[in-house]
């Protein structure tokens, strides 16, 4: 019976490459088969089949998505000058991320596990990645420990099942774990939905401010829908009738239009605080009491959209610690400082060099850099724009100062993005070299530049032979020679003098 469905006005289907398709069945010889390599419709589809996974997230493969608002409540611009900050009343899109954590893709949402809790600010300065958690705090503060300890999460090497064992060892041999063990073993461990539970930044990051003035902050972001949990009973019913119970919860409220909310708080310390704090204040095994640092409002952020394409939105939604924006940087905290580099590194394994491109992912501000080509490139932002800096060309992004960190003071030294360029002598090594050459040799050496350098603009020959006189008077002379360029007399006794 033929399959053509009587459907009217529908688009026509077609290949990848756009081309019409007549019919969907197997092109082959005679109506039993074999078929034919020809039949490159069916090719092509197969071939895209085995390519549809990506690799899964190795933590918080299991997650739910969807976009919302960030809205500014309260004034914080003596803490930072974060541009999302910069007005009450400010909106800023965003994309948030729910994940249960130790599962892999098919975990059941239920599962009594932390939460992760990342939030991607598309600001107008650049994407800012919250990547917290439903918790304030975490099991370990040495990264050496985040590979083992997931390992102790998934499943025992030979029987690859899941095992308590593994995981009380290593628990027990790491008693900065307490803390975090407590949080996942109280009433609290298991969430009733994405919607009902508190989200954390964990992490101390630092506020910078208009005036280059640093302080320490966390960010917590309290649900307004009230926290709702399971119990043990409740999880386990809810798991046997449903694995997708806060995908389909998220979604399905978003879908009626009962928006979920947070209010999103900060808490502030300054250095003078952190130096007397009784515990390392950066340790992300301990909170900062909430009497001794109060939470101070800051804004609203509200869930309003569902993404259309789950794979496309939500598997590709590349959140990582290393997103920052100025105004918003990172803290001592040793597991935020490696985890700025393991985040991005997860997405150029996961996704390749330009996920950003990914429209989940991609800035909606304008994005100028150097960072060309790789797999997948567009080159929507630069096209044939220079790929190089420093240059001199009309039009290519160059660094705005105003945006530089400011210098910090750390133990007796201070870290700073010191100008390399600065206080260093570049002509006198390479002038004794000249020296050192015989007539001949300076002769070749300068028709060898001479012929290349010629190609250059005439301001580029001009800054170049500068550096030839620096050098040596002579070695300028021979190569201007060589371009045909007169060199004013005053010039040459200049660098004969310099
Ligand atoms: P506070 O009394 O000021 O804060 C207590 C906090 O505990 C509240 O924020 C409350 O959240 C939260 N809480 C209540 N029950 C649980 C639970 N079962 N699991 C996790 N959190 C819970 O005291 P402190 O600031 O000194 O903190 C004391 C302890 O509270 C900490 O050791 C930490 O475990 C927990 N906590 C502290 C936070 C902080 O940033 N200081 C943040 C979250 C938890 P809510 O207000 O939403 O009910």
């Amino acid at each position: 019976m033929s399959q053509q469905h009587n459907k009217s006005k529908c688009p026509v289907l077609t290949t990848a490459e756009g081309a019409p398709i007549g019919m969907q069945q197997a092109m082959t010889a005679g109506p039993r088969g074999p078929l034919l390599m020809q039949d490159v419709q069916l090719l092509e589809q197969m071939q895209h089949f085995n390519r549809e996974r990506i690799p899964e997230r190795v933590v918080h493969a299991k997650g739910s998505g969807a976009y919302g608002t960030f809205t500014v409540t309260g004034d914080i611009t003596r803490y930072t000058s974060a541009s999302l900050f910069s007005e009450v009343g400010k909106q800023t899109d965003l994309f948030v991320r729910f994940s249960t954590v130790a599962g892999e893709r098919g975990a059941a949402d239920a599962e009594r596990d932390v939460r992760g809790f990342a939030v991607k600010f598309y600001t107008d300065q650049g994407n800012w990645d919250m990547v917290g958690n439903n918790t304030p705090v975490f099991f370990i503060r040495d990264p050496y420990k985040f590979a083992n300890f997931i390992h102790t999460q998934k499943r025992l090497p030979d029987k690859n099942v899941r095992n308590n064992d593994m995981q009380w060892d290593f628990w027990s041999m790491c008693p900065e774990s307490l803390h975090q063990v407590t949080i996942l073993f109280s009433d609290r461990g298991i969430p009733a939905s994405y919607r009902n539970m508190n989200g954390y930044s964990s992490h101390t990051y630092s506020f910078i401010n208009a005036d280059g003035e640093r302080v320490w902050c966390k960010f917590h972001f309290k649900t307004d829908q009230g926290i709702k949990c399971m119990t043990d009973d409740e999880s386990a019913n809810t798991i046997a009738g449903d694995r997708e119970s806060h995908q389909r919860d998220l979604f399905e409220a978003i879908e009626r239009g009962e928006y979920p909310t947070w209010t999103v708080h900060v808490q502030i310390m300054t250095q003078e605080q952190a130096d007397q704090f009784q515990w390392n204040p950066f340790d992300l095994t301990k909170v900062w009491p909430h009497a001794d640092y109060p939470l101070i409002e800051v804004g609203r952020m509200e869930l309003n959209r569902n993404p259309e394409n789950y794979h496309a939105e939500v598997e590709q939604a590349a959140f990582k610690p290393s997103a920052l924006v100025p105004g918003i940087g990172p803290s001592p905290d040793k597991m935020l400082q490696a985890r700025l580099m393991s985040y991005a590194d997860t997405h150029l394994h996961r996704l390749g060099v330009n996920h950003h491109q990914i429209p989940v992912n991609k800035p909606r501000c304008p994005v100028m850099h150097y960072m060309r080509d790789g797999h997948l490139a567009t080159a929507e932002t630069y096209g044939s724009a220079p790929n190089y800096w420093p240059n001199t060309r009309e039009g290519a992004p160059e660094p705005e100062p105003k945006f530089k960190d400011p210098a910090w003071k750390l133990g007796q030294t201070i870290v700073d993005r010191y100008d390399s360029t600065e206080d260093h002598d570049d002509f006198t090594q390479a002038g004794n070299l000249y020296r050192m050459f015989d007539e001949g040799h300076r002769d070749r050496l300068t028709t060898r530049i001479a012929g290349v350098l010629g190609d250059a603009r005439q301001d580029v020959q001009m800054r170049q032979l500068c550096h030839f006189f620096r050098a040596d008077p002579d070695y300028g002379r021979r190569v201007a020679e060589k371009l045909g360029i007169e060199i004013p007399e005053e010039m040459l006794n200049a660098a004969r003098n310099a």
